[in-house]
Parts: structure tokens; C-alpha cells; sequence
């Protein structure tokens, strides 16, 4: 489309002249246009739909660009009717643009190839929308914060969730969505400590899941937390003794020896696991049993526990078993 008009206003007055039955669509089309001094764009603001400006004509809602080239198809070519399946593109590749000299016609399978291009729009930012939507954000945020603050209760040395619950975890709500649930311990946590990583998470010291107080939380790694969460229970169920020797009541196996539950399914005994707790996961020797030196078969109180090898207290079995027979054969003769 060859228009010479170098502003949308010469344009239209172009058009008047020439074809006085399309003045009045001309001086609507080229209303709030300015022209890119760089770019040489006509840039139509107002109403537009899906980016590309219409006016209304007649109760429809034709594009700018295609009321242009309809008028600039009349003006070039009277005697043949307007080409209806053209898609008008404009070679500027600005949606906004209406500038005549920019336009073109290109068939509808043109387009098609065209558009399975990577389409790279006009870069134009909408700021009054961007602002918006961040403000929305930010309420959002600001009133969750305040909803978070206020869900707190002191209780001793605790400092216990009031808020929600799901079954019996503490959650906060984001929205009406349980997904959008966060953890309000773990995130009370991370304001006061630091983030956690990965593949750490979150145990309590104390007995209350809900509790945030930072000397009741310990973070450990994902897969150690079966076995760290066995160690604290483990601590605060053992039971001391007048005589100094710690018991803990579990599950007992055959040899009377109690078992504790290490989670994955997995059992320790009693004893073997408090020297572990006390000495370190690797610091019982391969091939080495726990055992007391109190004498007492179930005492987990690691002041009482050493190791030796399996094969020694075997024999150390035999013997016993061996001397206690004599004695008793001694005794009945
Ligand atoms: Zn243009
Ligand atoms: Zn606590
Ligand atoms: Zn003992």
C-alpha cells in the first residue's frame, strides 16, 4: 500500500478528497495517532483487541489496519472487489501501527507458516497493569504476614501455632486451596535461623508438633530423620534407676534384649543403639556386640556399655553355661 501522506491527519485529508465516501471512516481511523519520529509508525492507543486497535463500525469492532487497507484497496484498485482472504500484516511487525506505507496483504496460508515462527512481539510494557498487579501481590503478602504473626502462642518455653490445622499438622492457608497450605513452623524457623535446604527438614526437641521455638527444632537431613526422630524418642522414654542403671521399655525379642523401632522398618536393640547415641553411628567395631558391665541385662545407660568381639562373649556364654552346669552337677551329687 503506497500511500504518500506523511501524517495520518495528511492521510485522511488525502482520502477526503479523493474518495469523499470514506472520509468520515478515514478521520475516525487515524484519531489518538502519533506518529514514531524514528520509526516513521502511525501508533493508534485507545481501544484494541488482542493487541492490535479497532474502532466500532456499524456494531462491529473491525481492526484499524484492515478499515486502512479496505480504504487504500479502494483508492488503488476501484474496479476489483477487496481481496477477503488476505491477512493484513504490517512489515514493522508493530501491532499498534496503522501507518499505510507499513502495511500489506499476505494470504492466509502465508500466515499460517508464519506463525508457527517464534512470534516476537513489539516490546510494550503495559506499566499501569504491572502495578497493579504487583500491589495485589504485595496485600496479599502483607495480610498473610500479619495472619501468620498473630497465630502464635507463648506457653512456657514453647511458642505454639494457633493457627490451622490439617490433619493435626499446623498449615497456613494461602488461599481456599489446601496445596497452597504452607508450614508456619518451618517458616518461622527460616525467619529466625536460615532457609533450609533441600533435602533438609524440620524435627521437634520437644513434644509438641506445633511448636516453634527455635531450641525446640533441629534441622537434619531428609534421610536421617526416621533415625533422628527414634533417637529423641528414645532419650525421653529411658527411665533411670536408684542404682544409676538406665531402662528403656520397648519391644522386646527373644533374648529379652529390647528393640527399638529405627523407622524404614528397620529395629536396633536398646543398648546398641544408646552407644551409638552416645559414641557416634560408626563406633561400634565390626563384628562387636554391646554389653554391660552393671550386670544388669537391660540397661541402656551408656556409662554402663562397652563393646567386645561376638566371637569372645560366646565363648564367654559357653563357659557360663559350662560352669553353671558343674555347679549344678557338684551341688546334686
Ligand atoms: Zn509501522
Ligand atoms: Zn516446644
Ligand atoms: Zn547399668
Amino acid at each position: 500500500m503506497n500511500s504518500t501522506a506523511e501524517t495520518p491527519a495528511a492521510w485522511a485529508e488525502q482520502t477526503a478528497m479523493e474518495q469523499p465516501k470514506d472520509a468520515v471512516l478515514a478521520r475516525r481511523c487515524v484519531q489518538q495517532t502519533e506518529v514514531d519520529s524514528a520509526s516513521r509508525c502511525w501508533n493508534r492507543s485507545g481501544q484494541a483487541n488482542q493487541g492490535y486497535p479497532y474502532i466500532k463500525v456499524k456494531g462491529k469492532r473491525p481492526a484499524v489496519r484492515l478499515l486502512i487497507s479496505q480504504i487504500e484497496h479502494r483508492r488503488l484498485n476501484p474496479d476489483s472487489p477487496y481481496p477477503s482472504d488476505m491477512f493484513v500484516r504490517a512489515t514493522c511487525n508493530n501491532q499498534r501501527c496503522i501507518n499505510p506505507a507499513h502495511l500489506y496483504l499476505k494470504s492466509q496460508h502465508d500466515c499460517g507458516v508464519d506463525d508457527l515462527l517464534p512470534y516476537v512481539p513489539e516490546a510494550k510494557p503495559k506499566p499501569h497493569v504491572e502495578v497493579i498487579k504487583v500491589q495485589k501481590i504485595m496485600q496479599r503478602v502483607t495480610t498473610l504476614k500479619q495472619r501468620f504473626e498473630a497465630q502464635w502462642k507463648k506457653e512456657g518455653e514453647h511458642e505454639r501455632w494457633i493457627g490451622g490445622r490439617s490433619h493435626n499438622a499446623p498449615i497456613l492457608r494461602r488461599g481456599k486451596y489446601k496445596a497452597a497450605a504452607l508450614d508456619p513452623i518451618q517458616m518461622r524457623y527460616e525467619g529466625k535461623v536460615r532457609p533450609l535446604g533441600a533435602d533438609e527438614v524440620l524435627i521437634h526437641l520437644c513434644e509438641h508438633k506445633d511448636c516453634a521455638a527455635v531450641a525446640h527444632l533441629k534441622i537434619v537431613k531428609k534421610s536421617e530423620k526416621a533415625r533422628a526422630r527414634a533417637e529423641i524418642k528414645f532419650l525421653r522414654n529411658k527411665t533411670r534407676d536408684p542404682n544409676g542403671c538406665e531402662t528403656f521399655t520397648g519391644k522386646k525379642r527373644a533374648s529379652e534384649q529390647q528393640l527399638v523401632n529405627i523407622g524404614s522398618g528397620r529395629h536396633m536393640t536398646a543398648r546398641r543403639f544408646a552407644y551409638e547415641i552416645e559414641h557416634g553411628r560408626d563406633a561400634i567395631p565390626e563384628g562387636h556386640v554391646v554389653r554391660t558391665h552393671c550386670g544388669c541385662e537391660n540397661c541402656v545407660n551408656p556409662a554402663h556399655l562397652y563393646t567386645a568381639p561376638k566371637g569372645d562373649v560366646a565363648r564367654e556364654n559357653v563357659q557360663k553355661r559350662e560352669s553353671r552346669r558343674s555347679e549344678h552337677a557338684t551341688a546334686t551329687m
